[in-house]
């Protein structure tokens, strides 16, 4: 590769996503990755970097699968494309329905696919209010999300999502979605016991459900963790209290498993690890280790039977159930079970990780260290003892710490004053060893 080309090329023609190119482009363009395997990426100028990102979330069974490729380009020969637009459908995508609903135990048996995670939420989004208006409550079209939710980057997903940065580009949230408190309990629960914290938060979803009405309240959505928001573990309890509030009300439950799905937990689902059962569930991400784009949104049979009253369901997307991107997430999940990486998330290297996170507990910096399987943050304090934060309430030392730990050969994430991590489900206990040290 001609890397001096490509990121001339890049600052004169490419919009990164999530980016400021203004930044980019004094920085003389982007960071080139030109190749990867296993847990390293590998950039234009020569650098090996491990990548505790897991790309973005998602590359859960590590770069360079070659049956992956296999499965893609078999499928490609076969069958590229096919639609399930025309009462047509292609044998993976079927067969990928089939094996989601049996990880979900068969309590979510009903798969609509699309291509991103966002998309999934999408389809989240036009299904409740349309079961609601079958079932003849029209008004119950309020959803209750959480301030600094992640639910994706379309209007719907946006709008979900809690981010106010978000918001405040496209005059969004659209009308119909209420925020409450996030269960933050280091950022936001300071002085009182986590059960103390933990009842606030669920007391101000009964209160916002009361002051927007019952009768309005469609659904209640969350990540069982929150990642992007930086890696949010609610405490002991939350979920299990939230389910019960909800369902008091009669709201439905969505857990956005887009990040947490496929054992990044520990179990094979977060809503399993945080002890609650959702009515519908997006995932994306690991459901093909990023290999190629596909989401899912499952859906217990009680939204199926009352949406099936309703005649043609007029959503979907030209690659719902892309049949190249089924077969590659068939063989993904195949690699999942066979190489039982779900259950070495969560006996062996989640604990580890836990542990070796913790290590960093007595550094002058370091506020606090959490993660759950295999997703993880270390928050940087200006004063332990305060709480403090570096460059106000947001804080801004997370970017800052990120930078460094790339120029050291790690890929972490830095958000507002911690960095997160989330890396391929298949990282060894030396590999974390070696991202701790280099946090250090
Ligand atoms: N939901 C959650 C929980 C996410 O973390 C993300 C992406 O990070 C999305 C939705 C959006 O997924 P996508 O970027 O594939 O649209």
């Amino acid at each position: 590769h001609n890397i001096a080309e490509l990121r001339r090329l890049d600052i004169a023609h490419h919009l990164p996503a999530q980016a400021d190119w203004a930044e980019i482009e004094a920085l003389g363009g982007s960071r080139i990755i030109t190749h990867a395997e296993g847990c390293y990426i590998h950039d234009g100028d020569g650098h090996r970097i491990l990548d505790a990102m897991a790309g973005l979330w998602c590359v859960n069974v590590g770069y360079g699968r070659e049956e992956l490729v296999e499965a893609a380009a078999a499928q490609m020969r076969e069958l590229p494309f096919y639609n399930t637009f025309f009462k047509t459908a292609t044998p993976p995508t079927v067969t990928l329905a089939a094996k989601i609903a049996s990880l979900t135990q068969n309590r979510l048996p009903h798969i609509f696919f699309n291509a991103s995670g966002s998309e999934a939420n999408d389809t989240v989004f036009r299904m409740v209010r349309h079961y609601w208006k079958l079932k003849g409550e029209p008004k119950r079209t309020v959803f209750i999300s959480r301030w600094n939710a992640y639910h994706g980057s379309t209007v719907a997903g946006v709008s979900l999502g809690g981010m106010k940065a978000m918001h405040a580009q496209g005059d969004l949230p659209i009308p119909g979605v209420e925020h409450v408190r996030q269960p933050y309990a280091y950022g936001e629960g300071q002085g009182m016991t986590e059960e103390e914290f933990c009842d606030a938060c669920v007391a101000a979803i009964e209160d916002k459900i009361l002051e927007v009405g019952p009768e309005y309240c469609a659904a209640f959505i969350g990540e069982p963790v929150q990642g992007a928001g930086g890696v949010i573990i609610p405490p002991k309890g939350y979920w299990p209290k939230v389910e019960a509030v909800a369902r008091k009300y009669g709201l439905l439950v969505v857990a956005d498993e887009v990040i947490c799905g496929f054992g990044r937990t520990g179990q094979m689902w977060g809503h399993e690890t945080m002890g609650f059962t959702p009515d519908l569930m997006p995932m994306a991400k690991g459901l093909s280790s990023g290999y190629l784009p596909i989401s899912a949104t499952a859906v217990a049979s009680h939204v199926v039977d009352v949406l099936k009253t309703g005649g043609d369901f007029v959503h979907g997307f030209t690659y719902s159930g892309h049949p190249v991107a089924a077969a590659v997430a068939l063989r993904n999940i195949e690699i999942i079970e066979r190489e039982g990486l779900v259950e070495r998330t969560g006996s062996v290297t989640g604990p580890y990780l836990a542990k070796a996170l913790a290590t960093l507990n007595d550094h002058p910096l370091v506020g606090e260290t959490r993660s759950v399987g295999l997703l993880g943050a270390v928050e940087i304090v200006a004063d332990k003892a305060t709480r403090a934060r570096f460059g106000g309430a947001e804080g801004t030392a997370g970017p800052m710490a990120r930078d460094a730990c790339i120029a050291n050969g790690l890929m972490v994430r830095g958000i507002r004053d911690s960095l997160v991590m989330c890396p391929p489900l298949i990282i060894t206990t030396e590999q974390i060893d070696e991202v701790v040290a280099i946090i250090r």
